[in-house]
């Protein structure tokens, strides 16, 4: 299937979910992640009115930034970052991982005088190899890193296990949720935007459902991956 049809058929499976969860498509944004595909590919999507693009790693991230010739596009980063890679970071790139204080401090030093957007990743699925921020750290760790001046937070990420469990799923989105809604509560982030970036190719519906934002579909609209 070429991409056109790729992404017709996911921008018809999104008006379904947001219409049986009494939701606008305005309020949700679809992020296309590239990760493993060429220049090339990103700039079909692109053609199509997609602008917002994911990689998971930041260094192909920056290599496809600089080589795409489109409209602007914004871009996400949404793997792991580690501390010895912030140094290749550009302040107009949203990273949806901020997950340990090592992190945070580096993104402090890096932008002096900048601000960088971040999501912080909540590990909700408590799976042990999964990245993001314990569930029960989480509190101390927004502490921490309401402290940063560099860093503005506008929401939350998460990743559901991979499982055809669908109560289990949902209850993955709904706690992020829900640490969300305390978070804009407490009002410990002055640029606090309630972002949820939660839902992939196999359980978006699910993360709509419970409230996402952002999701971040892959397979979906490029086909498989091969690596
Ligand atoms: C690869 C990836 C996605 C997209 O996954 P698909 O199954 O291809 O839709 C979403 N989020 C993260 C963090 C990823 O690494």
């Amino acid at each position: 299937m070429s991409f056109g049809e790729n992404y017709q058929r996911i921008e018809e499976r999104i008006a379904v979910a947001c219409a049986r969860a009494g939701r606008r498509r305005e309020e949700l944004h679809l992020i296309a992640v590239s990760k493993t595909h060429p220049v090339a590919a990103i700039e079909s999507v692109a053609a199509l009115g997609q602008r917002d693009f994911g990689e998971n790693r930041i260094a192909e991230l920056i290599e496809k930034k600089h080589a795409v010739r489109a409209a602007p596009l914004q871009w996400h980063l949404i793997g792991q970052l580690q501390t010895n890679k912030v140094k290749l970071l550009e302040s107009d790139i949203i990273v949806h991982s901020l997950d340990r204080e090592s992190l945070a401090d580096k993104l402090e030093q890096r932008f002096t005088g900048e601000k960088i957007h971040c999501l912080i990743q909540v590990n909700c699925s408590r799976e042990p190899n999964k990245s993001g921020v314990a569930v029960e750290h989480f509190a101390a760790f927004t502490e921490y890193v309401a402290a940063k001046k560099a860093i503005a937070v506008l929401g939350l990420m998460t990743m559901a296990e991979d499982t055809a469990d669908e109560r289990h799923i949902r209850a993955t989105f709904a706690e992020l949720r829900e640490l969300s809604e305390r978070l804009h509560a407490s009002a410990i982030f002055s640029d606090y935007a309630g972002w949820l970036s939660m839902g992939m190719s196999n359980d978006f519906e699910y993360a709509i459902a419970e409230g996402a934002t952002h999701i971040r579909i892959g397979n979906a609209i490029f086909g498989a991956r091969t690596a």
